[in-house]
């Protein structure tokens, strides 16, 4: 790829002092590594003014482009009073009211917010809490924890041992917990002439089966709801939800929904777990967020829980609390860039746009939807994806390439390319990536 001197020198500095991540650092002789310098809106621009159309949100956490306008001002704003403060002990504005607003988005039924940094510690969370909650509930021996086939809940070792995929996890699977993966509902795995809906259900007897078996051991079923994302867009019956909630309680299993990247909106309503009808008293568990939290802007994840679970741990015993801490829990800024993703939603009603926005999206791409190397186009919310028949090993990167030349950051998993833009994306800019994508399936075998 062509590109400037001053490009050049700050991709190689990169190159020797950054170890990036998910990356084969080789690679990099001959991928360049993009310089970036300003973002707006959909797009990112290098050092050269060369703009990318960011399609996979900055990995998958952006929502309202970049240098959002509201977002900026809430946080300046927040900077001029108060940066970050210890959260033992202490408290803010920003925190509080973040935990209530998330709340009132579960209906109130998930009441108790804790707080972690990133993804992965929102499930680490999710894990010890609904462990600790048996062991204080005098069911020491639930201390299994089940997920779906090609799951992906993070990379610390305890959110791998729940994931299913097998490039992240074969390597460290010597210092991984074990745990049970089910059967997964994704409608791609069900046998000719069977529908979704069906297959969804035939999972779920699945786990049930599992559960007559083992639910005495088991602390939690952990999924992501509707779609699992990093195996490759995985897209299931909201049925098999609906059915794993009920199990779930028959059985006394927790259900920990990881919405981190379903969350805020991706899947067409605010929660994905919402299509299924867990609300009220079928709400999870334990609901994890992150990723979108705060619009793209700042580290920060969530996991919410009910009444029950918090005073399962509420004793005059020290060791009866949840024993987790992370230095910038709730950290003042990250709370407040979140409010400001909150008030988008509501000012913007972002949910309803995007169904009109999703449609439109959906009718630009028929031409890449009927094209003859593409499977299983499929779409939910403000994802779209499918496979590519018929590619060489290395297809995954060549794409990327192919893309980024013509101004498009795609980053397919294998040989699945998905499209999950940030909201604010354009009728403009939907037809230029359903076109250039289009352009570059053409050029790569
Ligand atoms: C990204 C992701 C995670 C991990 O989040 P990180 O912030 O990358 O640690 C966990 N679960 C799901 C479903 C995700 O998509």
């Amino acid at each position: 790829m062509q590109t400037s001197t001053r490009n050049r020198v700050l991709l190689e500095r990169s190159r020797t002092a950054v170890w990036h991540p998910c990356t084969q650092m080789k690679q990099h002789e001959t991928l360049p590594i993009v310089p970036i310098t300003r973002g707006a809106g959909c797009w990112l621009y290098d050092c050269d003014g060369k703009r990318y159309l960011d399609a996979v949100s900055s990995w998958w956490v952006n929502l309202f482009g970049h240098a959002e306008p509201r977002i900026n001002a809430a946080l300046v704003n927040q900077l001029q009073q108060l940066e970050h403060v210890i959260l033992a002990g202490f408290t803010h504005e920003p925190v509080v009211e973040l935990s209530e607003r998330l709340s009132a988005k579960t209906g109130g039924r998930l009441g108790h917010c804790f707080y972690g940094s990133d993804g992965a510690s929102a499930v680490e969370i999710a894990l010890k809490m609904s462990f600790h909650f048996w062991r204080n509930s005098g069911q020491p021996a639930k201390t299994q924890f089940i997920s779906l086939a090609g799951s992906y809940h993070g990379e610390t070792l305890g959110a791998l041992s729940v994931s299913d995929v097998a490039l992240f996890k074969d390597t460290y699977a010597p210092l991984l917990r074990g745990s049970v993966q089910v059967p997964s509902p994704d409608w791609r795995l069900a046998a000719a002439g069977v529908s979704p809906r069906d297959h969804a259900i035939a999972c779920a007897k699945a786990l049930e089966h599992h559960l007559e078996q083992h639910h005495a051991a088991t602390a939690a079923l952990i999924v992501e709801p509707l779609v699992q994302g990093a195996t490759g867009m995985a897209m299931h019956d909201a049925e098999y939800l609906r059915q794993a909630r009920l199990l779930c309680a028959r059985f006394k299993v927790h259900l920990i929904a990881d919405e981190i990247m379903t969350g805020f909106g991706r899947t067409g309503s605010f929660f994905a777990h919402e299509q299924a009808g867990l609300i009220g008293k079928l709400a999870p568990d334990f609901l994890c967020l992150s990723k979108g939290i705060t619009g793209g802007y700042l580290p920060l994840s969530a996991v919410l829980t009910t009444d029950t679970v918090y005073a399962a741990f509420y004793d005059d015993e020290v060791a009866r609390g949840f024993l987790h801490s992370h230095s910038y829990t709730g950290n003042a800024l990250a709370c407040r860039a979140a409010l400001a993703t909150l008030d988008i939603f509501e000012q913007d009603d972002v949910i309803a746009a995007n169904r009109a926005k999703a449609a439109r999206m959906t009718a630009l791409c028929g031409e890449l939807a009927a094209h003859p190397r593409v499977r299983d186009f499929r779409t939910l919310g403000m994802i779209w994806a499918f496979e590519v028949a018929d590619t060489q090993p290395g297809f995954a990167r060549r794409l990327f390439e192919a893309a980024l030349q013509r101004g498009v950051l795609l980053r397919p998993i294998s040989n699945t390319v998905y499209f999950m833009p940030p909201y604010v994306i354009s009728d403009d800019e939907m037809a230029i990536l359903a076109a250039t994508t289009l352009s570059a399936l053409e050029t790569t075998p």
